[in-house]
C-alpha cells in the first residue's frame, strides 16, 4: 500500500519532470553490443504513467518503440509462474546478485542455480521452464513466444507490439556470453531443453519493440494485485503479484538494485535498451525510456525522471 497525501497534479508533475531531465538529456552510454541498439538517438526521452482506469499521462517520445530488452524478464516470469507455479523456484533463487546482469562467477559456486529470475542466467532458466510448459524444444519456444506476444497485445490493447526479428538475430549473433551461461547451467542439469531452443525464445523476448505508453499499460496488472484493472483479466494471483514485485525491488537493476530502491523506492526493472518499468502498487505503472545507461545498464535520464516523479507524487512502498 502506498501512502500519497493528495491527488496528483499531473500537468505540474510532468512539467517538473521535464525541467529536471532537460539538462541531462543525452547523458550516459548507449548500449553498443549490437548495431540496432548502438544507432539509437541518445537524445530520446519518453515517459508514460498508466493509472487504474487505464488513464495515461505521457511526456516526450512516449509513443516511440524501443527495445524492451531485460524488462521482458518480468513478463516471462509472470507467464511462467502462471503456467507452472512455484516449481520454478527449485531452479532459480530470489536473492539479489550484486553482480552485472551477465555475470557467470556466482553460477559455479552456486551449482548452476542462478540467484534470481531477473539476471540473464535466471531469465534463461525461466524461459527454459516456460518453453517446457508449451511442449519444449523449438516448437515449444515458438508457441510460448506467440502466447507472450498475444498477452502483450491483450494487456496493452494494442496489436502494434512486435518482436523485432532484426534485433533478435543480432542478439543471437552477439550471444556468446548468454550461450556460455546456458551451457554452464546445462552442465549442472539446470536446463531441460536444448540451449539453442531456449535461447531462441530468450533472444526473441528481449527483442520486443514497445513504446512507453504500451509498456505502462501492459504492466498495469502488476499494480493491481495481478489483475488488469481495466479488463478484469487475472494474469497472476495476488500472492504471486506481490512476490514478483518483491523480486523486482530486490533484483530489478542488477548491481544497481540497492541504489535504485534508495532513490526511487518502488519496484522496477531496467533494460539495456534504456527502458525502465516501475510499479506503484494500488496507483499505477510508469514506463520511461532514454537510451544512455549507467555502468549497471540502467537508464541515467530515466532514473532522474523517476526520482522527480516520486518526489512529485509522494509514491513509495515505504510509506
Ligand atoms: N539482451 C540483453 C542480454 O541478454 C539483455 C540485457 C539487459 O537488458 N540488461 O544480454
Amino acid at each position: 500500500m502506498i501512502i500519497a497525501d493528495q491527488p496528483v497534479d499531473w500537468a505540474r508533475a510532468l512539467e517538473s519532470i521535464k525541467t529536471s531531465v532537460n539538462p541531462h538529456i543525452g547523458s550516459g552510454k548507449v548500449a553498443d553490443y549490437i548495431p540496432a541498439l548502438a544507432c539509437v538517438d541518445p537524445n530520446k526521452f519518453g515517459l508514460a504513467v498508466a493509472l487504474d482506469r487505464g488513464d495515461m499521462h505521457c511526456l516526450g517520445d512516449a509513443d516511440e518503440s524501443f527495445s524492451m530488452q531485460s524488462i521482458s524478464k518480468v513478463f516471462t516470469l509472470a507467464l511462467t509462474l502462471k503456467q507452472i507455479g512455484d516449481e520454478l523456484w527449485k531452479r532459480v533463487g530470489r536473492e539479489p546478485s550484486g553482480s552485472p546482469f551477465n555475470s557467470i562467477v556466482q553460477l559455479e559456486a552456486e551449482q548452476g542455480i542462478p540467484r534470481n529470475p531477473l539476471i540473464n542466467a535466471g531469465a534463461i532458466v525461466t524461459t527454459d521452464h516456460l518453453i517446457s510448459a508449451y511442449g519444449g524444444g523449438e516448437t515449444g519456444a515458438d508457441q510460448a513466444m506467440a502466447d507472450l506476444l498475444q498477452l502483450f497485445h491483450r494487456l496493452a490493447d494494442d496489436d502494434n507490439i512486435s518482436i523485432d526479428r532484426h534485433v533478435a538475430k543480432s542478439e543471437s549473433d552477439a550471444g556468446s556470453r548468454n550461450r556460455a551461461l546456458a551451457h554452464f547451467m546445462t552442465s549442472f542439469a539446470n536446463m531441460a531443453n536444448p540451449v539453442e531452443a531456449t535461447l531462441s525464445a530468450y533472444f526473441r523476448h528481449c527483442s520486443l519493440a514497445i513504446s512507453c505508453r504500451q509498456l505502462a499499460r501492459a504492466a498495469l496488472f502488476l499494480a493491481f494485485d495481478g489483475t488488469d484493472p481495466v479488463t478484469g483479466e487475472q494474469i497472476v494471483t495476488k500472492k504471486r503479484c506481490r512476490r514478483i514485485l518483491a523480486v523486482m525491488m530486490s533484483s530489478g537493476h542488477y548491481d544497481n538494485s540497492g541504489d535504485f530502491a534508495y532513490r526511487i523506492g518502488l519496484p522496477g526493472k531496467s533494460g539495456v535498451g534504456g527502458g525502465i518499468l516501475v510499479v506503484a502498487p494500488d496507483h499505477g505503472t510508469i514506463a520511461v525510456w532514454s537510451p544512455g545507461l549507467n555502468r549497471a545498464g540502467t537508464s541515467m535520464v530515466g532514473s532522474i525522471a523517476l526520482e522527480e516523479l516520486v518526489r512529485q507524487t509522494g509514491w513509495s512502498v515505504f510509506g
